[in-house]
């Protein structure tokens, strides 16, 4: 199925010239198994040996080649001594020396009177000018053998830049000559020579402006990687978009009831987003959709009001949250709403079992039961609905592309909608999500206070703890959260027992402490204590749930607060996110603060929009981090690097959408040119799946 012409790059690195069994090994840890690993091994500087002075004139710490005759050996006269050779040329002489010494390798590599070629890195050492370990001893005639600009790659123990860069050189002399997969006007227009060219010159750097990833040759490859990131995403997104689906479209009784009874009027963004649900959820494919949206901006009634579109129909819906906890927060929202219009709303979780599980169970097979909320136990064998058309999943943005298809085949034919309050950043939404439709809700209610967040050092954690004792007093209840970094568990535990000792020793038996490490229940009777307000004081590490509402919590002081990722700290501060009450957010650091630490931390003081943070956030820190490393979703980028691609991201976006529209089977001359690209980049599985021939 691969293209015959991407044959020679996608055969083993040992095919190549000299690689042992061992370098082989070595070489494929570094850079990956076939030859086309070793083009995307991009070097990160250079070494320039085009320097080429007189021995009088070789300026000191510069790397120079010289061409010298070679004058005696001065072998040492004790072990610590190195061994001499004196060298000359017509303005002087140079040693240099060799620290280790094999039987009689340097007398091969200069032998007296011999003329040689050297280049390595001039120093003076009392007047006498040296050179250490040279890297190159070679005879005359041999020059072209030292490469003008050497590039330089990252290494691995056992493989020498020489070595990468003769390998590296032997892979590029198989790249063929492709047919073009961009467009003629637009690569015209960037300037962007050949693909082949471009990788050519981006492993022959001529000086440090080649290295950088926004020269013109690295960003025509960035080009390709984001191209065949999105093309393969869009494909996907086109055959989704093509499976029969129900037109799911009710006559609106049922909501008309509930908007009624919620005692608010709907945000624009929410009567925004419910449009674009609606309308693909009457139309007659399946619907895969993402909907974002900030903590608080509404998103449970949008979920609401979507299921009963369905219930509406004479379907079932069903929403699914990742913890118990959330499942029953949904539940308290949602039942008492769906009571009053005589919809029926049921909880199934895993821990629900026996009569009262075989009860829900029958009458979700039999329809009587028009809403399920659950966790992923809902989808479990043995849960048959009688007809469900329809299927929210909250906070599960971790699935995979291929687990997101398999869950609308679990309901007959069904539209799927998955929420996220975590802010993905719009470039991650496109690289990582592509294969999803996309909402956003870019508002919150109106009327909302702003939290009064502030950054202090823990030098002053006397000052926050008076001020602390003075709003418990008042009546108010707060969380002091301990960081909890998973490589030293043990001793943050510890760190964090220890301040809720000292905290206790202060507030007594109004805080409380619940961490990782305690037991489900024991947790729980914690929590439930922190909601009836018999603890005001709740010292915690991470571990409580996102999303766990307790209204009457407005504070929280977070510690060490630049040990967090910024989408974790905006979660943390969610939680006390109270609409007309004021809330306060302290985040304590320790010392040092690095420049990047104190930029994210003063982003947190100044904004509460989360995709604002997000996406500064992944400017600070050049991608990985928003999400966490694990889902960050660029990673798997080989020279795209998103804190300068971007902008070529977004071109890639709209070109894939144009090439699915007017091209579907890529088969036009630039489609087949565009199979070999998808094919290169290894985004070869849309092709397989979806494409014929
Ligand atoms: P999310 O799930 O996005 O975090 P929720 O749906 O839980 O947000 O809504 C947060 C709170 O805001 C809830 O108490 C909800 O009743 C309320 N709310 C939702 N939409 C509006 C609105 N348009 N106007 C006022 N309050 C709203
Ligand atoms: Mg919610």
């Amino acid at each position: 199925m691969r293209p015959q012409i991407l044959f020679p790059l996608f055969t083993d690195i040992a095919s190549l010239k000299g690689v042992g069994v061992k370098y082989e090994k070595l070489v494929i840890r570094l850079c990956g198994s076939k030859v086309v690993d070793l083009l995307w091994h991009l070097p990160y500087s250079m070494i320039d040996r085009t320097y080429q002075p007189k021995i009088a004139a070789a300026a000191d710490g510069r790397i120079a080649t010289i061409k010298v005759r070679v004058v005696e050996h001065v072998p040492p006269k004790t072990k610590k001594q190195p061994y001499k050779v004196v060298v000359e040329d017509d303005s002087g002489q140079m040693i240099v020396n060799f620290f280790k010494v094999y039987g009689d390798s340097v007398s091969k590599y200069l032998p007296t009177g011999a003329p040689r070629l050297i280049s390595g890195k001039v120093e003076s050492f009392n007047g006498i000018k040296q050179m250490t370990h040279p890297d190159y001893m070679i005879r005359p005639e041999d020059a072209e053998k030292i490469i003008g600009i050497e590039p330089v790659y990252p290494l691995t123990a056992g493989v020498s830049n020489k070595m990468l860069v003769r390998l590296i050189r032997e892979a590029l002399a198989r790249v063929p000559d492709f047919p073009e997969w961009l467009e003629h006007n637009f690569q015209k227009q960037h300037g962007f020579p050949s693909f082949r060219e471009a990788l050519l010159k981006v492993h022959h750097p001529r000086n440090m402006a080649d290295i950088e990833p926004q020269s013109l040759c690295r960003s025509r490859l960035a080009y390709d990687e984001l191209l065949a990131n999105q093309l393969a995403l869009a494909i996907v997104r086109q055959k989704v978009r093509r499976q029969p689906g129900r037109c799911l479209q009710g006559d609106g009784h049922l909501r008309r009831k509930v908007m009624e009874n919620l005692g608010f009027e709907l945000t624009g963004a929410q009567k925004k987003v419910l449009n674009e649900i609606n309308q693909d959820m009457a139309a007659p494919y399946r619907m895969l959709r993402l909907l974002q949206g900030d903590v608080g901006s509404g998103k449970t009634v949008v979920a609401l009001l979507s299921m009963l579109n369905a219930v509406e129909c004479g379907a079932q819906a069903a929403i699914m949250a990742p913890t118990e906890i959330l499942a029953k927060q949904h539940l308290e929202t949602i039942q008492p709403l769906c009571a009053q219009i005589g919809v029926r709303a049921e909880l199934l979780t895993g821990k629900i079992k026996g009569k009262n599980r075989s009860l829900i169970l029958e009458e979700l097979a039999e329809g009587k039961i028009d809403i399920l909320i659950g966790t992923h136990a809902l989808f479990v064998d043995g849960v048959v609905f009688k007809d469900l058309a329809y299927i929210v999943v909250d906070e599960q943005h971790r699935f995979g592309v291929q687990q997101r298809l398999s869950l609308s085949a679990k309901g007959n034919r069904a539209d799927v909608l998955v929420m996220t309050a975590t802010p993905i950043p719009r470039t991650l939404v496109l690289t990582a999500y592509g294969d999803m439709e996309y909402s956003k809700i870019d508002e919150v209610p109106a009327g909302r206070k702003p939290v009064d967040t502030r950054v202090v050092p823990l030098s002053k954690i006397q000052d926050v703890v008076a001020g602390l004792k003075r709003k418990l007093n008042a009546g108010c209840r707060a969380y002091w959260i301990c960081p909890l970094v998973e490589e030293s568990e043990k001793t943050d535990l510890a760190a964090a027992e220890e301040r809720f000792a000292s905290l206790q020793k202060i507030f007594g038996n109004k805080a409380g402490m619940v961490h990782g490490r305690m037991k489900e229940a024991e947790k729980d009777a914690v929590m439930e204590q922190f909601k009836r307000g018999d603890i005001s004081l709740l010292v915690a590490t991470t571990v409580i749930e996102v999303g766990v509402n307790v209204p009457e919590a407005t504070i929280m002081i977070i510690e060490q607060a630049e040990r967090f990722g910024l989408a974790q700290l905006h979660q943390l501060r969610g939680r006390i996110k109270r609409g007309f009450q004021a809330s306060n957010c302290i985040l304590m650091y320790g010392y040092p603060l690095s420049e990047t630490s104190r930029a994210r931390l003063e982003i947190m003081r100044r904004t509460e929009d989360g995709f604002e943070i997000a996406e500064k956030d992944l400017e600070l820190r050049g991608g990985g981090e928003v999400l966490g490393n694990r889902q960050s979703g660029f990673s798997e980028f080989k020279i795209a690097d998103m804190s300068v691609h971007k902008d070529l991201l977004y071109t890639a976006n709209k070109d894939a959408e144009m090439i699915v529209e007017t091209d579907c089977q890529l088969s036009t001359p630039r489609g087949q040119a565009l199979r070999i690209l998808l094919y290169l980049f290894e985004r070869d599985d849309a092709v397989r799946t979806y494409l014929a021939g």
